[in-house]
């Protein structure tokens, strides 16, 4: 069996912030947790492809059928640059914070660096993932990355939630991490913080009220939703920037520049676009992703301009207004309703 240390410091001399290592064994409480929430109604339908078979999901056999170890990983995304830019006569649409960059790719590529290693070291089969289709929490759990926060997102000791997560499916035995076993305590800030009351109870979150969720699932928000939603464009983390913990994470220089879009995007320019533009213009950032609905993130821009309530946007929203589409044209009237 490999020591757990040997591993680690090589993840960390590729610049990974923090790695830890569990076995392979099926995440079955995680599945079972899955399961129940879906039969609840939690879910989105539109979610529901990377979910079709729960338990390959949560069984990392799967992907390398004789895999031994997960080597869990994540990385910090939080750095000091300005959030809320405005600028005038230019409506913007906000974009979460871990989008501002696609941290994926870059952990992505430093993890499949340390695969290389493994690989030329102890003759590994590896597999490399990050933001992929596997129960990516629930793994960092049990590894030791962190614990669930009661808005349901991992939280790193040193980190907190600001992370990314990744992981090396791998069929070399390596010496495991414990889980992580630390809780929010009495603590229910984010509970209380969240604009539509989509955390129903500790840990379980109604997707059909999560503005994080909704901003990929196309088609008319709830008017008491859609008026909470502010300028968002893409995702939503008031849940985490009212997390205590969160607030005693240093801010770092930026650990990476790939696709890059930064904090806010102007909304205008999201509305002028073709589908094909923004691929193109935004084509390294996971917003721009295959499986990113399009006219979801249009919608958005009008939910947004309808909040904002720039009049000098009324004749684009007129124009969508008249729009083929009907969600989008019903968007743009609940838009111009709001002025
Ligand atoms: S991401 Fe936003 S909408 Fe979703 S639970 Fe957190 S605060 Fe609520
Ligand atoms: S805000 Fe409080 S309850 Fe929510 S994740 Fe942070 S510590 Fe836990």
């Amino acid at each position: 069996m490999i020591d757990a240390r040997i591993v680690r410091d090589i993840g960390l001399d590729f610049g990974i912030d923090e790695i830890k290592i569990t076995t392979a064994q099926p995440l079955q409480d995680a599945a079972a947790r899955i399961k129940q929430q879906i039969r609840a109604g939690f879910y989105l339908e539109s979610e529901h492809w990377h979910l079709r078979n729960i338990d390959d999901f949560c069984d990392v056999g799967t992907a390398l059928p004789k895999a031994r170890s997960i080597i869990a990983a994540c990385q910090c995304y939080l750095t000091g640059e300005c959030a809320d830019l405005d600028s005038a006569g230019d409506p913007q649409g906000l974009i979460a914070r871990y989008s501002w960059r696609n941290h994926y790719s870059d952990l992505k590529e430093r993890l499949e660096l340390l695969a290389a290693v493994l690989k030329e070291k102890y003759m590994a089969s590896c597999v490399v993932y990050s933001n992929g289709n596997i129960a990516e929490k629930p793994v960092a759990q049990r590894s030791g990355i962190g614990y669930y926060g009661k808005h349901s997102i991992i939280i790193n000791q040193h980190f907190g939630s600001w992370i990314v997560l990744g992981e090396i499916i791998t069929d070399i035995e390596i010496h495991p991490d414990s889980p992580d076993t630390g809780d929010c305590a009495d603590c229910t800030i984010c509970i209380d913080a969240c604009p539509t009351d989509a955390i129903i109870e500790p840990y379980i979150i109604d997707r059909r009220r999560c503005i994080q969720a909704l901003t990929n699932w196309y088609g008319i928000l709830p008017d008491e939703i859609a008026k909470v939603w502010g300028n968002r464009l893409y995702g939503c983390t008031d849940c985490q920037d009212r997390c205590p913990i969160n607030q005693n994470v240093k801010p770092q220089p930026p650990r990476t520049e790939i696709g890059y879009v930064g904090p806010a995007v102007s909304l205008r320019g999201i509305l002028s676009m073709s589908q094909k533009e923004y691929r193109r213009k935004y084509a390294r950032n996971q917003m721009a992703a295959n499986w990113i609905n399009f006219k979801a993130i249009k919608r958005n821009a009008l939910v947004a301009l309808g909040n904002i309530g720039d009049r000098s946007t009324l004749p684009l929203l007129d124009e969508y207004s008249k729009d083929n589409d009907a969600v989008l044209a019903q968007t743009a009237r609940w838009a111009m309703s709001r002025f």
